[in-house]
């Protein structure tokens, strides 16, 4: 398969159009490839077996937290960590399903920070976000410094693809949900969105169209601000106490790595000048990222008449003990809000696009309800959007009312788990030298 991957920036460098030709052209890769996922929170690697005809035989991966300090130190410290877990990754693999006799592998590295792409397999990072602090790789190749981690590590693994998360998951979209799949839609440790544009409304593209007349746009919407998003005071010190403030602005109202600290500015607030839980201000209320955002969305799904999880989480997660149901409810239907608002803003995010691309908006031409409507789906990854329920309730519920149910148009939001991964070693298999 031929994927030209051409890409081009915004003025800010952080929309990238990517020529798409994946979707239209049949899967046939076959082999073992890897991807390496590089999120917020958590690090990947994935190796999948593909073969041919679209099919993947197998899949598995390994999960491992990136520990904090390299979140904030050097390139070469987090490269190296990164290259020397896949190396031991790629050490058990299976040999019976190694097809190959040398030892050369190939991975696409999904990447999920702003970037500015120059080819398919090189892009100089732009800025990090989602607590990440490395100054010393800023405006660098990204895919270099892992190159070089992995040639350190001794092992002959080729990244022949770097792909941002939100188009690895529209990818693995398109290859399980066919060419439906319009946008990929990341709401994990942070969030972005991409979505597949016709090439000639793209204007800053100044080449050849491409074949497939379509395009990915990567919006990096985390970074979307505007005067009429409802923040409050707490958003500001979330804003304050992060590494990047000033920065992402949708992202930290919208996604998991904020959501439990929006949460706490609240609760302090309360205890501090309505005395909430009483006299004293609980001392973990002070401190930061004391509570998660699984915690908030533990007390979010407990609907229990006594509020007996929230009890829980308050006693262990903020050490405050005793509590009335009263005050129960009060934290119970803070994160209520919170998730509400989260969620109802992710879903006005996907409608804006849905209206760019003509796929939602008024009912033009008098619809018939009795016509087939057409439909779009979304392809959804992280783990905000997996785990927190009522959050994604929410979501899904602000999309179907900004749609309407009686329009032309419908649209499915589909949990592509682990897409982002799947989606770069799909990427990594289409653009493979050693078929
Ligand atoms: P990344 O964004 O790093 O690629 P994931 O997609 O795995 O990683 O998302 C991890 C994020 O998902 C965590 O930072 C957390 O905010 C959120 N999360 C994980 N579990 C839950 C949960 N049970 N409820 C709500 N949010 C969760
Ligand atoms: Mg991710």
């Amino acid at each position: 398969m031929v994927l030209a991957g051409r890409l081009i920036c915004n003025w800010r460098g952080e929309i990238l159009a990517f020529d798409l030709s994946f979707g239209k052209i049949f899967w046939d890769e076959e082999g073992l490839f890897y991807a390496v996922d590089l999120g917020g929170t958590n690090f990947r690697v994935l190796r999948l077996h593909l073969g041919g005809k679209g099919q993947v035989l197998s899949q598995e991966s390994k999960e491992i937290a990136i520990p904090r300090e390299l979140m904030v130190g050097t390139g070469k410290d987090l490269f190296d960590f990164i290259a020397n877990t896949l190396a031991t990754f790629v050490d058990t693999e299976d040999i019976l399903l190694d097809s190959k006799s040398n030892k050369h592998r190939e991975a696409g590295f999904a990447f999920s920070f702003p970037v500015r792409q120059t080819s398919v397999k090189s892009g100089n990072v732009i800025q990090w976000t989602k607590g990440f602090k490395i100054d010393d790789a800023i405006g660098k190749d990204i895919v270099k410094q892992f190159q070089d981690a992995i040639s350190r590590s001794g092992h002959d693994v080729e990244i022949s693809a770097l792909v941002n998360d939100t188009v690895g998951t529209l990818a693995g979209g398109r290859y399980n949900f066919q060419e439906e799949t319009m946008i990929g839609c990341i709401l994990g440790t942070g969030t972005n969105a991409c979505y597949v544009e016709r090439a000639d409304a793209v204007k800053k593209w100044k080449e050849a169209l491409p074949k497939s007349g379509e395009m990915v746009i990567n919006l990096e919407w985390g970074n979307f601000r505007s005067p009429w998003l409802p923040r409050t005071f707490a958003d500001d010190e979330v804003d304050k106490e992060s590494v990047n403030p000033g920065d992402q602005w949708f992202e930290k109202m919208v996604s998991g790595m904020y959501l439990g600290e929006i949460v706490r500015h609240m609760l302090l607030r309360l205890a501090e000048e309505a005395t909430l839980f009483g006299d004293t201000v609980p001392e973990k209320l002070r401190e930061q990222q004391s509570l998660e955002t699984k915690h908030v969305s533990k007390i979010h799904a407990d609907i229990s008449s006594e509020l007996q999880t929230v009890a829980t989480v308050l006693h262990e997660v903020l050490r405050i003990h005793d509590t009335t149901l009263e005050q129960r409810r009060i934290v119970h239907s803070l994160c209520d809000m919170v998730g509400q608002r989260g969620g109802r803003l992710a879903a006005a995010g996907l409608y804006g696009i849905l209206k760019k691309i003509g796929r939602a908006g008024p009912n033009k031409n008098g619809f018939a309800l009795s016509r087939q409507k057409k439909t779009t789906v979304v392809a959804m990854d992280g783990g905000l959007y997996e785990h927190h329920h009522p959050y994604r309730k929410y979501m899904e519920d602000a999309l179907q009312e900004l749609v309407g149910t009686n329009g032309p148009y419908e649209v499915f939001l589909r949990l592509q788990n682990d897409g982002s991964g799947i989606g770069a070693a799909l990427l990594a298999a289409s653009h493979s030298r050693h078929r």
